[in-house]
């Protein structure tokens, strides 16, 4: 997953510039960011973020982490993906899982929702069994099959999840400290 992060600065509604005003809401009053023209706020809420924990049915159960693009050094981590208009979780994140990793998703089991506030984002993360060969999208660099109990968490949302789901598993979870990205 992959995403430009963009400043808000003109209202969506009336195109006026953006200002960070005081308002009277239910908890009092708070400065976000509004329109002075007609008011519109910009809430900034947290963006539904799908993850998965890919059990390989068809390769002994290993679990299927993959490494973005994107990121910095070789870290492999869960299959995540933006929620769309119009699908239910369990829907978008067996379409993240195909779209990702060409893999076809059987079961979707919760495992959590988990706070991300370095990316203003609220990560519901499932365990899904999934099966077939894998051919990753072009977001992702590689990937690495693990047996549940190689693999190692890290100390950050999709991270928890994947402890969670370990523990649930009989697995003491195993963390991996990162450099420079502590959260
Ligand atoms: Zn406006």
């Amino acid at each position: 997953m992959s995403a430009t992060r963009h400043e808000m600065r003109f209202c969506p509604n009336c195109a006026t510039a953006l200002a960070q005003l005081s308002e009277i809401e239910d908890g009092g009053p708070k400065v976000r960011l509004r329109c002075p023209a007609c008011r519109w706020t910009h809430w900034n809420n947290p963006t539904p973020v799908l993850a998965a924990v890919v059990e390989c049915a068809d390769k002994e159960g290993r679990i299927l982490l993959a490494r973005n693009t994107a990121w910095p050094g070789r870290m492999f981590a869960l299959i995540t993906g933006f929620m769309e208009a119009g699908e239910t979780p369990q829907d978008g994140i067996a379409r993240e899982v195909l779209e990702e990793t060409a893999l076809t998703v059987d079961e979707t089991h919760l495992i959590g929702v988990y706070d991300f506030q370095r990316m203003n984002q609220l990560i519901v993360a499932y365990h899904v069994v999934a099966r077939g060969e894998v051919s990753l999208s072009p977001e992702l660099a590689e990937y690495k099959l693990y047996a549940p109990g190689e693999v190692k968490c890290w100390r950050a949302g999709t991270g928890y999840a994947l402890a969670d789901w370990l523990r649930a598993r009989g697995h003491e979870p195993q963390f991996i400290e990162l450099p420079g990205r502590a959260s």
